[in-house]
């Protein structure tokens, strides 16, 4: 019996959009240093100060970090477990499920197959396991044969067929529906480069959609946004590529991405309750990406702060 109060939790593995970016070392001193500036002029003013409250008053650029790795984000609900990507993410949700002890059969919903969203499979622990058993859900007739290119020997020492997890590649059309467990999946395309999948996940009353590297922009975007609607309509939670400035989207036509700005146009017009921005550009520093998400919390307080807006973060957990 399906409980509709369950809590439905998301976790982002990996948040990064194109090419993994670690913390660059001069990136990392100059935070030290601007922390230890700021430190000392804040304990010189009120030398009681605890090192708690000192770190809480650090803008969040410098308390933490917006995450290097690439796109794999974790549903859970009770027992249930859904996996959207595996980008380089996916290795440390590896780890964890091990630690964890899950065993068995887990569910992936592919998007599509860019170098960024299928890197993490290789270094993907449970993959390695006998008795596990991976579900490959998409809209990619050979995504089997994509997985199996991304291991010829010329590229990784150990081929897809030998990994000891069973695994099965389930194939819809864009815009089909199917059941995993209690969660009731919708798919539809999005405009990218070689195609892109969105997935909405219903549960009970709880609506999660995963929307990334999609292209919303150009002189029929206001009409893209209405044609869409009745997919997005009324999302608790909506995580959807935000990878550029309106005008590094301007720039770059046809790239497959989205501006900030114009994500929160979408969510806003769409009806959605809380909206995530992903796939953060790897030329943004952390500076710059807190920079473009304080431009689209303007833009949506100029909406009359009409959704809830957050940046996704490497490592955060949300509950819907
Ligand atoms: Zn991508
Ligand atoms: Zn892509």
């Amino acid at each position: 019996m399906l409980n509709e109060d369950a809590s439905v939790q998301i976790k982002y593995w990996g948040v990064r959009g194109s090419l993994p970016s670690p913390l660059d070392p001069r990136d990392y001193r100059s935070r030290i240093q601007e922390v230890l500036k700021r430190s000392k002029s804040a304990w010189k003013e009120n030398p009681d100060l605890s090192e708690e409250a000192m770190f809480d008053s650090l803008p969040p650029y410098l308390a933490g970090v917006v995450g290097g790795d690439t796109t794999c984000v974790e549903l859970r609900s009770g027992e249930e477990q859904l996996i959207f990507d595996l980008g380089t993410g996916a290795r440390r949700l590896g780890y964890d499920m091990l630690a964890r002890g899950h065993k068995g059969d887990l569910h992936v919903l592919m998007t599509h197959t860019h170098w960024d969203h299928i890197q993490g499979w290789p270094f993907f622990a449970p993959g390695f396991i006998p008795g596990n058993h991976v579900h490959f859900h998409s809209c990619i007739p050979d995504c089997e044969q994509r997985f199996t290119r991304q291991q010829e020997f010329e590229y990784f020492p150990l081929a897809f067929k030998d990994m000891q997890a069973e695994r099965t590649f389930h194939t819809y059309d864009q815009g089909d529906s199917f059941d995993i467990g209690s969660f009731k999946v919708k798919t539809e395309a999005l405009i990218h480069p070689g195609g892109s999948t969105s997935y909405r996940v219903d549960q009970g009353k709880k609506t999660f959609i995963f929307a990334t590297d999609t292209e919303f922009y150009g002189p029929e975007l206001k009409a893209l946004i209405k044609k869409k609607k009745p997919f997005f309509k009324g999302a608790d939670l909506l995580v959807m590529d935000a990878q550029y400035s309106l005008k590094e989207s301007e720039q770059k036509i046809g790239w497959g991405h989205t501006a900030m700005v114009i994500a929160v146009d979408c969510a806003i017009e769409w009806g959605v309750k809380k909206l995530a921005l992903t796939h953060h550009e790897p030329a943004h520093d952390d500076a710059s990406t807190y920079r473009l998400f304080e431009e689209a919390l303007e833009h949506n307080r100029q909406y009359g702060d009409a959704l809830e807006i957050t940046l996704a973060r490497q490592g955060e957990v949300m509950d819907i």
